[in-house]
């Protein structure tokens, strides 16, 4: 199967549902991105900021771009001009940052919280009582260039459809009580971006809006 034959058959398994194709093209040339750019695919995750600062001026400019990465503070000016979302806000300070990046070019830069919800000990994120601090303090309430649209989070690397099943669902309840106590009238919170090449159809049965695809696309990294 070819890259365009893939993005054609993801677009076709997501049709009908609320849920976006997110196309992580981490490692990959941006002669395979613009391949799957042609085939209709317009959300691109990468992991690295220099990796997407160095593809982004390569693509056509309605790409949205996602970092799906753990983000450094210090790293945030090299994406603040064009990313789209942040799916991997995991502080305070972060969010600070990206405030005063997106500022500085009059835009806002979306971001998803990124949950801890995988049985590994590796893999980041917050726990809920984490970001309910972060979202009840007055630094959070005075960000005019950042939107927190919604929340993401990693699986473990598991065959175990159970508990896949119950991490997406647990990300699906906190996403549901933070709309509740804390987005109740906001339209923009509404992403919940869980499952991967190897478990987006749990993932997608549990809620998600966007599934991150790299290897089920692209072949291999
Ligand atoms: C690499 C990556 C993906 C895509 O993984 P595949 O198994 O290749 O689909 C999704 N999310 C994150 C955060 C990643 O780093």
């Amino acid at each position: 199967m070819s890259i365009s034959d893939n993005i054609r058959f993801f677009q076709s398994q997501l049709t009908g549902t609320n849920c976006r194709l997110v196309t992580v093209t981490k490692t990959h040339p941006v002669q395979k991105l613009q391949e799957a750019y042609d085939a209709g695919a317009r959300l691109f995750g990468e992991n690295k900021v220099q990796e997407m600062a160095a593809k982004q001026p390569e693509l056509p400019t309605d790409v949205e771009w996602h970092l799906i990465g753990h983000l450094q503070t210090n790293k945030v000016k090299y994406i603040a001009p064009f990313v789209h979302t942040i799916q991997s806000v995991d502080s305070l300070k972060l969010l600070l940052e990206m405030e005063k990046q997106a500022a500085k070019h009059g835009r806002v830069i979306n971001g998803l919280l990124q949950f801890h919800i995988a049985a590994e000990e590796t893999k980041t994120g917050l726990t809920l009582s984490e970001a309910e601090e972060v979202l009840q303090s007055d630094a959070f309430r005075s960000l005019r260039h950042v939107r927190i649209t919604g929340v993401m989070a990693i699986a473990t690397n598991t065959p175990d459809e159970a508990q896949l099943r119950q991490e997406f669902s647990e990300l699906r309840s906190y996403f549901e009580l933070l709309k509740a106590r804390y987005f109740a009238d906001n339209e923009y919170f509404r992403e919940i971006s869980m499952g991967m090449s190897s478990d987006y159809q749990l993932a997608v049965a549990e809620g998600s809006t966007l599934i991150r695809v790299g290897s089920a696309i692209f072949g291999a990294r």
